[in-house]
């Protein structure tokens, strides 16, 4: 099997030998968290895979008014659109599929995932495979597949917490968790700042020589006598407005039209199977989907 793009990338990194694709850094879940560790990792110039069941808990919020930078609110489903649209211009490759194992491999993760809600996926020699020197977990709410690592979990009811210290590594070397899923607020810019700060700290445990991902007026570090740091960026100012135009010619494409996805709910409270708030479930521009959980 091979897993569904849904950045409509080509299989390059799919090694053709065995069917594996293999990444520097694999996350696991594509929500808020996850996108965001991931659009850090690749800008630094890892290469970055995120693996995901498109069922952010974010998708059902009613509107979202505290992300800052949105005085007037977003609608979520549209601020995970950009999210995702964001990682992928970045360079990361998305992949939909649930993770259900982490194994240690000779030099890193093994990652096996398969495309429904049925754990046995993971053994049926269709399941996708990846490697990865370094795993984030980003999952909210699932760490099952961690089982088998003996990553520090925490059991909070029928919840299950991953353990990290300051700045979002495990007890395992290697494997990282960010968001909800690391204990943190259940708030959409909690869980980016946390993918991000956990993005970064990826960054800094690899070989990549990193100082801040910044981008400056030409001449800020260069007219100090200084060389640009690695992965900081100096722009002359035709560039600052070409850039700036294409950002406006995007935002205004983006939000030109209301987004045509529901507000999905609670599983528990509708009873069509796709857990979908309205009984006509659309599919967005992106391909998002209503959740099934
Ligand atoms: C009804 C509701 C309203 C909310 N309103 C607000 C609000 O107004 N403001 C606010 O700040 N916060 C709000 N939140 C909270 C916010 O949605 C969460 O805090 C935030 O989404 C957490 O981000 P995350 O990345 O940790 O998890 P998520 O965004 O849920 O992302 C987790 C991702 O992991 C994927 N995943 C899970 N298991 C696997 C697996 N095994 N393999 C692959 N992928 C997997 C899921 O599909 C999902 O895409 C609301 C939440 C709810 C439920």
């Amino acid at each position: 099997m091979v897993a569904k793009e849904t950045d409509g990338s080509a299989t390059a990194d799919r090694d053709a030998r065995d069917g594996v694709e293999s990444a520097d850094v694999l996350i696991v879940g594509g929500g808020v968290a996850g996108l965001t560790a991931a659009t850090f990792t690749a800008r630094a110039g890892l290469d970055t895979v995120v693996v995901d069941t498109d069922e952010s808990i974010l998708a059902r919020n009613a509107h979202l008014e505290n992300v800052p930078g949105f005085p007037g609110g977003v609608n979520a489903r549209q601020f995970l659109d950009l999210l995702a649209e964001q990682a992928t211009e970045n360079g990361v490759r998305r992949r939909s599929g649930r993770v259900t194992a982490v194994e240690a491999a000779a030099d890193g993760f093994e990652v096996l995932a398969g495309v429904g809600d049925d754990e046995s996926e993971s053994t049926d020699v269709d399941a996708d495979r990846y490697v990865a020197d370094a795993v984030v977990a980003a999952s909210w709410s699932d760490a099952s597949y961690l089982d088998g690592l003996d990553v520090e979990t925490r059991e909070a009811g029928s919840k299950e917490y991953v353990a990290v210290d300051d700045v979002g590594r495990t007890n395992v070397a290697g494997v990282y968790a960010a968001g909800r899923i690391a204990e943190k607020y259940h708030q959409a810019v909690v869980a980016a700042g946390h993918g991000a700060e956990v993005g970064l700290t990826v960054v800094h445990d690899s070989d990549v020589a990193y100082y801040h991902d910044w981008v400056t007026p030409e001449g800020y570090f260069t007219d100090r006598g200084r060389e640009v740091p690695p992965g900081c960026e100096e722009i002359d100012g035709a560039e600052r407005d070409r850039r700036h135009e294409a950002a406006r010619e995007r935002m205004r494409e983006a939000f030109a039209e209301p987004h045509p996805e529901p507000q999905r709910t609670h599983p528990s409270l509708v009873d069509d199977e796709l857990g979908g708030s309205t009984s006509s479930i659309r599919r967005s521009p992106s391909g998002r989907s209503s959740p099934s959980a």
